[in-house]
This record gives C-alpha cells, sequence and structure tokens, in this order.
C-alpha cells in the first residue's frame, strides 16, 4: 500500500516543474508547502531523507525571541515571536504546547531587576505578536518556596526567589517537519528523498537517484536552494559561519522531582543559560553550546567530550547533586546555518535569515531558525516567483493549518490514544486505521509500548512507511521516531522498526 507522495528516489519524479526545492529540513520543506499551495508544480529532494540535517539536532523550541531583544535585535525578536504565535495557535496547535521555564535568583538586587524587565519585555513582544494568555501565560515572579515546589532538587544556598515564564516548545523538531513535508505531499508537492542535487542554475538541476546511482537533468522554471549548513557547497557566494550546538539527553530520575524547564545560569556569564528541558517522553534534554566550526561538514555532527563535560558541569552547579558522565544516556550535535559576517564569536551573530540570488538565477535561503521556518519560506518563494515570473497567488502558510491540526479546545475531546494524539493531532485515527489495514493485527499489539522502557508504538512505525516515506531502520528510528537519541532503547527498538518495514512493504 503506498499511501504517500513521498517517496525515496527518483522513480516517477516529474522532469518538468515550476520549482525544484533543494533539502527537506524546515526550511526546505517549508518551501514546498508554501509554494505548491500557490498553485506551482513542485520537487522537492534531500540527499537523505526528510529531517536528515540541522532541523533533527534542535532544543525543540518555538520561541518568541527574548534572547534577540537581549541584543537590540528588535525585529527578528518581534518575527520570531510572530511565527511563534502562528504555529502554536493555527498552523500545529497538534505539535506543540506552552513550557513552563524557571530562572532561579541566587545573585544580588541588581541582577534579580534586569532579569525582571527581561521577563516584562518577553511579555510585550508577546502581546505585540498577539498571542493571548490563554496560549502562553503571563511571566511571574516566585517565591524560593514555591520554585521548590517545581524544582525540589535545585541547589538551596542562595536561592532567593525566581520568575516562571512561558514558551512554545515542540513535541518533537522532526516531527513537524515530516508533518509540513506530508500537507505539502497532500496539497501535490512531489517530495523525494535519496535524491541528491549535483548541481543547479536557475533553469536546470542535475540530479542523482541515492538507490540507483542513476543522474537525470530536472528542467524547471526557478530553484530554491534550503540545503542549510551545505547550501554554500550548491552556490557560489553564499559564506557560512557554522556553529556547533550540543545538547545531551538525561532520564527524569537524573534530576528527582523536576516539573519545569529551568535556565542554569553560566558562571561568569551575566545572560548566558544552560536549559534542562524535560520532553514529552520522559527524558530531559540539557543544552546548548555555541562553538564556531571550521573546514568540512560532516553528515551527521558529534558532540566533543569538553562541551558534554560543560554541560553537566553547569547543571551540576544549579542542582544539589553532581551529575556524572553516566547520567548521560545520549547526546547530539547540530549546526546552525549561520551567515557569515565580522562579528566575533558564533553566539554573537544573528539569526537573522538572508534570501540571495545567484548570478544564474538560483534563490538560496540560509540562516534563521525553526520557529521562523514559515516566513524563510514565504520570502523566498516570493523571491523566485518575482525573478522567474511565475504566476503564483499571495502566501497562504500563515493560515493553513498542517494535517492533523486543530484548535486546543478540538484534540482535548479526541478519544483516540493519547500518544498518538500528541503526535498527529486529529490524524491519531488514520494512523491507527491505516495500520490495521495493512498489517491485520489487534489495536492491543499495534498500540503496545514496542518494547521495555520504549514508549513509541508499532501503528505509528507502520504510519511511517505507509504515509511518510520512511525507507530503512534509521529513517523510522532516528527521524519518524526519535528513539535513536538514546542508543540504547534504539538497539531494543530495531527488531519493531524491522517488523514495521516488513509488514508495510509486503
Ligand atoms: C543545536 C541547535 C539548536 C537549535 N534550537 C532551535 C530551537 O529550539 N528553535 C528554533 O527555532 N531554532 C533552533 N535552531 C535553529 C534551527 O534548528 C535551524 O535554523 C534549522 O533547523 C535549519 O533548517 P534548514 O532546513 O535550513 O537546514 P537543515 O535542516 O540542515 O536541512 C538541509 C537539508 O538539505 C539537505 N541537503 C544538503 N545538500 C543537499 C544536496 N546536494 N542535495 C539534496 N539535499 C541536500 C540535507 O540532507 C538536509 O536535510 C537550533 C539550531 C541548532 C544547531
Amino acid at each position: 500500500m503506498t499511501a504517500t507522495r513521498i517517496t525515496p528516489g527518483l522513480a516517477g519524479a516529474p522532469t518538468d516543474v515550476d520549482l525544484v526545492v533543494i533539502g527537506l529540513g524546515i526550511t526546505g520543506t517549508g518551501v514546498a508547502l508554501d509554494a505548491v499551495s500557490r498553485g506551482l508544480s513542485v520537487l522537492a529532494v534531500d540527499a537523505h531523507d526528510l529531517a536528515f540535517g540541522t532541523s533533527r539536532w534542535s532544543s525543540k523550541l518555538v520561541h518568541g525571541g527574548l534572547r534577540y531583544l537581549a541584543k537590540f535585535q528588535f525585529s527578528v525578536a518581534h518575527e520570531s515571536a510572530v511565527e511563534r504565535g502562528i504555529i502554536m495557535e493555527r498552523t500545529a496547535p497538534h505539535l506543540t504546547h506552552a513550557m513552563p521555564m524557571l530562572l532561579p535568583q541566587t545573585s544580588g538586587r541588581v541582577h534579580t531587576a534586569i532579569t525582571g524587565y527581561g521577563m516584562v519585555a518577553g511579555d510585550l513582544l508577546k502581546r505585540s505578536a498577539r498571542t493571548p494568555s490563554g496560549v502562553l501565560p503571563r511571566p511571574r515572579r516566585l517565591s524560593a518556596a514555591e520554585i521548590l515546589q517545581l524544582a525540589p532538587a535545585l541547589r538551596r544556598g542562595g536561592l532567593r526567589s525566581g520568575y516562571l515564564s512561558w514558551d512554545g516548545q515542540l513535541e518533537d523538531d522532526a516531527r513537524l517537519v515530516t508533518n509540513v513535508a506530508r500537507t505539502a505531499a497532500e496539497l501535490g508537492a512531489h517530495v523525494r528523498t535519496r535524491a541528491r542535487v549535483l548541481s543547479a542554475s536557475g533553469t536546470e538541476v542535475e540530479l542523482r537517484d541515492e538507490l540507483t546511482g542513476e543522474t537525470r537533468t530536472v528542467r524547471t522554471r526557478s530553484v530554491i536552494n534550503a540545503a542549510g549548513v551545505w547550501a554554500g557547497s550548491l552556490v557560489p557566494g553564499v559564506d557560512l559561519r557554522p556553529s556547533r550546538g550540543t545538547h545531551l539527553v538525561l532520564r527524569q530520575e537524573s534530576i528527582p522531582g523536576l516539573q519545569v524547564a529551568v535556565a542554569c545560569p553560566i558562571p561568569g556569564t551575566s545572560n548566558r543559560y544552560v536549559m534542562v528541558l524535560p520532553q514529552p517522553d520522559g527524558t530531559l534534554y540539557v543544552g546548548l553550546t555555541d562553538e564556531a566550526v571550521d573546514g568540512d561538514i560532516p553528515d551527521v555532527p558529534e558532540p566533543s567530550e569538553p562541551e558534554i563535560g560543560f554541560l553537566l558541569d553547569v547543571v551540576s552547579a544549579a542542582f544539589s547533586h553532581q551529575l556524572h558522565r553516566n547520567d548521560v544516556v545520549g547526546a547530539y550535535a547540530g549546526l546552525r546555518p549561520l551567515l557569515h559576517s565580522n562579528e566575533g564569536s558564533t553566539a554573537d551573530l544573528s539569526r537573522k535569515h538572508a534570501v540571495l540570488t545567484s548570478e544564474t538565477g538560483v534563490v538560496t535561503v540560509v540562516g534563521g531558525k525553526l520557529t521562523t521556518y514559515r516566513r524563510m519560506a514565504e520570502d523566498a518563494v516570493d523571491a523566485a516567483v518575482a525573478r522567474a515570473g511565475l504566476q503564483a497567488g499571495p502566501c497562504r502558510t500563515h493560515d493553513l493549518p498542517l494535517l492533523g491540526a486543530a484548535p486546543r479546545a478540538v484534540l482535548a475531546e479526541l478519544e483516540d490514544p493519547a500518544r498518538l494524539v500528541r503526535r498527529f493531532g486529529t490524524d491519531a485515527a488514520l494512523v491507527l486505521d491505516s495500520a490495521r489495514e495493512v498489517s491485520g493485527l489487534s489495536d492491543e499489539e499495534l498500540l503496545a509500548p514496542i518494547a521495555d522502557g520504549v514508549p513509541a508504538t508499532l501503528a505509528e512505525l507502520i504510519f511511517g512507511v505507509t504515509h511518510e516515506g520512511a525507507a530503512d531502520v534509521d529513517d523510522l528510528l532516528d527521524r519518524r521516531t526519535r528513539i535513536g537519541l538514546v542508543p540504547a532503547d534504539r538497539a531494543l527498538a530495531v527488531p519493531a522498526a524491522e517488523r514495521a518495514l516488513r509488514i508495510a512493504m509486503s
């Protein structure tokens, strides 16, 4: 059964389109959705898989841009806050929720007052973006006793008070990418994984099918290069300065009783933090670092031991017991596709996105962040349409819910299995129905955790193959689900992934 237009390789792919999109991270899938919803014919490709690059290594936040205000980047901050509101209210309420974040205050009154002003500024930003308090509550000051109720393992010495603020958290970043890709495919975009772009001009793209080795040329009226940190290898004049950000994965038990995210101050800095982020699957992410990267860009960046040690030290200083290397059950690193500038460290480089057009007419969109993917896509498609003189409607994506999206009140009433609702919204029933249809298995078997301590289900793995273009065990465990973030869990889950592939492909 093939219910998907997301497929690996190039067999049957169109050879003449309005737009070729290079890269299926959040930017490229966002571009594909934007373009196809304006009526353009689209072929969107990735050399590997959906969400193979940076988009799966984020902190999984849709954030309001408070950190940019601190650097006086008002337009970047406002844009972030507006896009956060669009994602949380309209396009993807099913994949997002409000995340409470604690900022414990242990330093003097001046610092506490500055943090207080920051909270007010964050709230103004939210209001200027018209995000209601029902979606993201207002920040408030807490006493030390209230703080310890939410985070009992915090170090008590010197704890005076703190603030509780709210930001957006994603169910998972790769899930958002997959959801955007599936929505684009549903509207008619051809979405192909394992299809590498070897070269591109504004009117022609040379592609290699990574399954067969066959190469072919596709004629097109426009090209958008959304290849993230690899964008500069396809088009001259795109000067990137990647920086690596590393996260640790801990089990919940490593920081007992934690009910909220915590910002742990980095000693010796005034406004930099390491965040501890509780995840919907019961793990904690700890991040992140910011290290300039020189030389070749790896397919899968690796965290370094000094980064792991640094993150453990900062968090240990904030909590009442020392974390150790064996608390770390997983670690991952991603490369930020930052544009080169003459600023000092990569932490100071602007997170604003850029749309650049090459001499041959390839439009490149880089920089930015996951939160602003929709706006990045809109700007890139506007540029491509104008340059090639394409007949296209206006951008529709600010009011285009992704597949499975619905108002929170509707989601709360759904009676489908809670895990599926959390990951697929109103499509939870479709996930289960289609898994039933292809497998003939009972609901008990389709909905049971696939291994001890691994809550993913066979139903979603089968759906990953039938509807989301997963082609092998890695696609299922590392991108359609994120079991692979904990290698010990991944090893336990391999038999279930193999079984899902056998069932769905038979
Ligand atoms: C550690 C870290 C944490 C972050 N946290 C957040 C966060 O919490 N919130 C937020 O809003 N932002 C966050 N960001 C920023 C955000 O993750 C990135 O800006 C975003 O994911 C970049 O997406 P992209 O689609 O542009 O690139 P990518 O996701 O890297 O996609 C590029 C794709 O292009 C493909 N490709 C490359 N070359 C070719 C080729 N020749 N042919 C075909 N395909 C090709 C790759 O395989 C890849 O899949 C974070 C970034 C990092 C590094």
